[in-house]
């Protein structure tokens, strides 16, 4: 048992005697989008700031690049040398073939072969011919028409898929497949895995329909299944031979599967030749969008070895949209890489996925022999659904998926060590916990965020459980599953 572990002990009004409980059984956290409640509170840089920004915003306005490039190296630092660049609300709105087309045609329009060669450098020449360059950047890429006036993604079976736009289409859900519009994107799927010399035949036809990245990610979102690291690396060299750029999504596993991103784990990341060459974040990292990665095959092609030609491309791409983060965002964003590198979350990430495990085994008994009862990587742990029931926590589902998401907070101290696991969620300690939680929401006027059986949004309904501090959405299934829960 983890000695440094605080105990909460509720008080005769049922108040936690400090701030922050050993855990909680909310492990749907907003769909992974909180990786800690706490990231401001604990980074001194940004907390001084944020008080700073509340009493004098103009003064801090006043520092907004400073700030801005201070998040930028921060975050290239902390995830070894990918830079992000363009800064979203949702990882959706960037998982878009016009968007994705347009930051690759500026990284490559202001790679270091164009600006500094003085036949062609806008910055060099009075008289700058971007017919020239453009042309020279579509031999570069391998690009012709289709790829400037219809561009398309390619993505790999099983892909989370996205909630709107082009990538909709491809969604396992149906309430998103019907919303989907714009050029459906190009499939491949796991039959085209079978070998190097089909998977490239795959690729070069997905190049020529326009193309210009293929995207994967490496645990399903949805039901924590993992890609194969040997169809990753039989990707990233199709790609590379086919001349299309890789993008991982790693809005559901950037930190909290370790390594920083599930990429860089060993088992993916051992030829450092197979890097992707973009990644997407969001969720828990506070902002949304992409990061680049001069060293990916296919951006190698653009010759960025200085990082002042780095940031100069960041900074062409960033002077087109005005403030592309907001000043709290941005430090919200910048706070939550500064704890993570502090407090080791990637390898924390790793232990909480261990404790969870040995947890659910444990109770898993007999049927955790020969059926997968548990899933996914580091702290993005799938369990069957059905077995999750016992636990009763509040999970993240996707409607179809016989697979419950659980995804702990980084930070809780707790969750670490299997035993303390046990204590505060099933044990002993458990309802005195849950009793605090749910006279707190009392109090306060709230009810438990999830619904727990099917995990959107809990309605204000006055039947939540005080016992186990648990709610539903307000459907009549979920009514009905919820009122059959044996209490704590
Ligand atoms: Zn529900
Ligand atoms: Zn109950």
């Amino acid at each position: 048992m983890n000695g440094t572990t605080k105990v909460a002990k509720a008080t005769s009004n049922g108040h936690l005697n400090h701030e922050q409980p050993p855990l909680d059984h909310d492990l749907h956290n907003g769909w992974g989008t909180l990786y800690s409640a706490n990231a401001i509170k604990n980074d001194e840089r940004t907390r001084l700031v944020w008080e700073d920004y509340a009493k004098n915003p103009a003064r801090v306005e006043g520092q907004y690049h400073k700030l801005l490039n201070e998040y930028t190296t921060r975050f290239a630092s902390f995830f070894g040398g990918y830079w992000p660049i363009t800064f979203h609300a949702h990882v959706s709105d960037v998982l878009i073939p016009t968007t994705l087309a347009s930051l690759i045609l500026n990284t490559a329009s202001t790679c270091p072969l164009v600006v500094e060669d003085p036949k062609l450098s806008p910055l060099l020449k009075d008289d700058p011919e971007p017919e020239k360059v453009h042309q020279f950047v579509r031999d570069l890429l391998g690009w012709t028409d289709v790829h400037i006036s219809a561009p398309k993604l390619a993505t790999v079976q099983g892909i989370y898929g996205c909630a709107f736009g082009p990538l909709a289409h491809s969604s396992e859900e149906w309430e998103y497949q019907i919303i989907g519009a714009g050029p459906a994107p190009f499939s491949i799927t796991r039959d085209d895995f079978a070998s190097e010399d089909i998977l490239l035949e795959k690729l070069r036809t997905a190049k020529e329909q326009g193309c210009v990245t293929v995207i994967c990610d490496l645990v399903n979102a949805s039901d924590g299944s993992i890609f194969p690291p040997e169809h990753y690396r039989m990707l990233r060299i199709c790609c590379t031979k086919a001349r299309i750029f890789l993008l991982v999504d790693e809005a559901m596993t950037a930190i909290r599967c370790g390594a920083p991103w599930v990429c860089q784990r060993p088992e993916y990341s051992e030829n450092p030749d197979l890097q992707p060459d973009l990644i997407a974040f969001g969720k828990g990292m506070g902002v949304s969008g992409i990061a680049l990665n001069f060293n990916g095959m296919m951006m190698r092609h653009l010759a960025y070895t200085k990082r002042e030609q780095i940031l100069q491309t960041i900074r062409f791409w960033r002077s087109m949209v005005t403030r592309p983060i907001a000043i709290p965002v941005l430090l919200e964003a910048m706070a939550i890489v500064n704890v993570a590198e502090a407090e080791e979350w990637p390898a924390r990430s790793e232990k909480i996925g261990r404790a969870f495990r040995e947890f659910i085994l444990r109770h898993a008994g007999g049927e955790g022999q020969g059926k997968e009862i548990v899933r996914g990587i580091g702290a993005f742990i799938a369990v069957d659904r059905e077995f999750s029931k016992r636990f009763r926590v509040m999970a993240a589902f996707r409607r179809k998926s016989s697979w419950a998401r659980w995804l702990p907070k980084l930070d809780t101290p707790a969750f670490v060590d299997s035993d303390e696991i046990e204590r505060y969620l099933l044990g002993p300690d458990a309802k005195e916990l849950r009793r605090a939680l749910a006279s707190e929401a009392e109090e306060q006027g709230t009810t438990p965020l999830w619904c727990c059986i099917c995990g959107i949004d809990a309605a204000v309904v006055d039947d939540w459980c005080r016992t186990c501090f648990l709610g539903y959405c307000g459907t009549e299934d979920c009514k009905k599953g919820f009122e059959s829960h044996t209490c704590l």
